[in-house]
C-alpha cells in the first residue's frame, strides 16, 4: 500500500516525506489556487522534492486541449502524473495518452462502473472519492472494496487511488479495502500518529525516569559523602581537600560520567581545574 500527500504546501510536502511514510503526491486545481503562487513553477518544486508519482490535473474538459497541456507537464520531469477528470472526453484523452506512453489518474471517480472503464482506457491511476462517495449516501468502504476485488479479478494493471479522504476516521476502513494508495490531506495524516492515550503513556514514562534520576541523584551525593569521609563543611565536595576553595550556590558535579546535584558548597582549585565542577545552576 502507498501513501501520496494531497497539498501543493511545499513545507506540508517536505514535512511529510521526513516522516518516511510518503511515495507520491496529489494535486488538483483548487489545492493549487490555495496557494496563490505560480503554477508551473510550484509543479516543478514539487516534482524536485518528491521520490515518486506527483499528479498534476489538466484545467479543460475538451479532449485534444487535455492532450496539449498533458504533453506540456509532462516534460517537466519524468514523474509527472496527468490527471485526467472521468469524462467521456476525459477518457478519449487518456486512451489517446496511454499510447503515447503518459502517464494518467482517472479522477472524481465515484464508482466500480466508472474506475473500470477509466482502467480499460488505459489510466494508470483511478481515483475513487471517499467524502463525496459518502455523501451521496454510499458506503465508500463497500464501493471501494468492491472494486479492489473487481480490479484484482480481472488483473487489471491501473491501481486504485482513494481520494477525498476528509476525516481521520476513513484512514483505517480506507486500508481495509486492500486498496493500492490513499492519498491524504496534510490535516488528516497529522492527526493518525496522535492518540491522547499514546500521549499520556509517553508522558508518564518520561515522569518515572524523572523521579528516578532524581533518586540517583541523591544516592550518589550521599555515596560521595559517605566515600570522603567529610568531617567539617568547609572542604571540596568534588575530593575532599580543605585547600583553596571556593564556594558554589547548587553545584553539579561529574561523577562516573554522571552529572550529579549537590547542594551550595565548596569545591577547590583543582578540581574546577580537571573538570570535575560541571557549574552551578
Ligand atoms: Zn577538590
Amino acid at each position: 500500500m502507498e501513501i501520496f500527500i494531497d497539498t501543493a504546501n511545499i513545507e506540508e510536502i517536505k514535512e511529510a516525506i521526513s516522516w518516511g511514510v510518503i511515495d507520491g503526491c496529489t494535486t488538483n486545481p483548487k489545492i493549487v489556487s490555495k496557494e496563490n503562487v505560480p503554477f508551473e513553477a510550484r509543479m516543478k518544486e514539487i516534482l524536485a522534492i518528491v521520490d515518486g508519482p506527483v499528479s498534476i490535473e489538466v484545467t479543460t474538459n475538451d479532449t485534444n486541449e487535455m492532450v496539449v497541456e498533458a504533453e506540456t507537464y509532462n516534460k517537466w520531469a519524468p514523474n509527472v502524473v496527468i490527471k485526467i477528470p472521468m469524462t467521456i472526453e476525459g477518457l478519449k484523452a487518456v486512451n489517446i495518452l496511454s499510447r503515447k506512453g503518459i502517464k494518467t489518474n482517472v479522477t472524481a471517480a465515484m464508482s466500480m462502473k466508472q474506475a473500470v472503464l477509466a482502467a480499460k482506457s488505459g489510466a494508470t491511476y483511478v481515483s475513487l472519492f471517499w467524502g463525496r462517495i459518502e455523501d451521496m449516501g454510499y458506503d465508500a468502504e463497500k464501493v471501494v472494496g468492491d472494486t479492489v476485488q473487481v480490479f484484482e479479478k480481472y488483473k487489471f494493471k491501473c491501481k486504485i487511488i482513494i481520494g477525498s479522504l476528509r476525516q481521520v476516521s476513513h484512514i483505517s476502513r480506507a486500508i481495509r479495502t486492500g486498496v493500492h494508495v490513499l492519498t491524504i490531506p496534510p490535516a488528516v495524516l497529522k492527526q493518525i500518529p496522535t492518540n491522547p492515550r499514546t500521549e499520556s503513556t509517553i508522558v508518564e514514562f518520561l515522569l518515572f525516569w524523572e523521579e528516578y534520576k532524581k533518586r540517583q541523584n541523591k544516592y550518589l551525593f550521599k555515596k560521595i559523602k559517605k566515600d570522603r569521609e567529610v568531617k567539617t563543611d568547609k572542604h571540596c565536595y568534588c575530593c575532599g581537600t580543605e585547600k583553596e576553595l571556593t564556594y558554589y550556590k547548587n553545584l553539579v558535579l561529574k561523577t562516573k560520567g554522571f552529572p550529579v546535584r549537590c547542594p551550595d558548597g565548596y569545591v577547590c582549585k583543582d578540581c574546577i581545574n580537571a573538570g570535575r565542577v560541571l557549574g552551578s545552576e
